[in-house]
């Protein structure tokens, strides 16, 4: 981070929403945010706006961006989880990749398999994450289609980051994305694991994670589903309001290499 320059970065967020049905019920579109300093908070805001048009699961009726100061000191410093990447022929033998993974970090075999399912049974994309216990395989957060969204992070150094997509030949930013919202999560004691993919319909890539790695695994789903989901697993003695509240609000700069 630039010592001495300014001692604040922004946080800005994007939602996008669409209305569907008779009564205009809103379903969440694209959601995406970025940390950055004064000076690129206008192209950041223009770069949020041009995404939240162009999502390929529709176009936005109300777009929301809010802008916030985050003073840097608060700011953690966490390192990127390490990348793997497994092709499988279809998507059960992917499934079967990432049940196994999650067994191996500690999951038990029934809260893998009841985590897998919950993202499989969806019949619309949540707005965030699912929390489930590793042992038992209950859900410990609020049981709504909101879910946890994990809220205030970014790359810490934006060249290097840039230098990470093009070695694994990403045009789009969803890998650097991901790995972010990851290694921040993987930070926060007592997690366990976390296994996703997207709700966009051209993009079946999904991963598995854990403290260590961050396992890319394609296909995680059929090609035009528009739905996907994030499921994490934490230790049966998680103190559930403060990982909240740390996934939410805590600001968190990503060192990705
Ligand atoms: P995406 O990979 O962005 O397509 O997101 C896949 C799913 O993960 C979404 O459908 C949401 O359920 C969930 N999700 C997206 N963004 C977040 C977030 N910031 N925090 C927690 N869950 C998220």
């Amino acid at each position: 981070m630039d010592k001495g320059l300014s001692s604040v970065l922004f946080s800005v967020r994007m939602r996008a929403t669409m209305k569907i049905g008779n009564n205009g019920e809103e379903l969440h579109l694209s959601g995406c945010e970025r940390l950055v300093t004064e000076n690129q908070v206008l192209e950041v805001v223009q770069n949020l706006l041009k995404r939240a048009e162009e999502h390929t699961r529709g176009r936005a009726d109300m777009v929301n961006i809010q802008i916030e100061k985050i003073d840097k000191s608060n700011v953690r410093i966490v390192p990127a989880l390490t990348v793997q990447s497994r092709e499988f022929p279809n998507v059960s033998q992917a499934h079967a990749d990432a049940i196994a993974f999650l067994i191996e970090t500690g999951v038990s075999e029934t809260a893998a398999r009841k985590g897998l399912e919950a993202i499989e049974q969806l019949k619309t994309s949540m707005r965030g994450a699912m929390i489930y216990d590793a042992a038992s395989g209950n859900r410990l957060d609020r049981l709504d289609m909101r879910g946890v969204r994990l809220s205030h992070m970014d790359c810490k150094d934006k060249n290097a980051c840039l230098e990470f997509l093009k070695r694994n030949n990403m045009k789009s930013t969803k890998l650097s994305e991901a790995l972010v919202l990851a290694s921040k999560a993987a930070s926060v004691e007592n997690y366990v694991a976390e296994l996703c993919w997207s709700d966009d319909p051209n993009y079946t890539t999904g991963y598995v994670a854990s403290k260590k790695f961050y396992r890319r695994l394609s296909p995680m789903k059929h090609l035009e589903s528009p739905i996907g989901g994030r499921v994490f697993f934490f230790k049966p003695n998680v103190d559930i309001k403060a990982t909240i509240d740390f996934f939410e609000k805590e600001p968190a700069l990503v060192d990705i290499k």
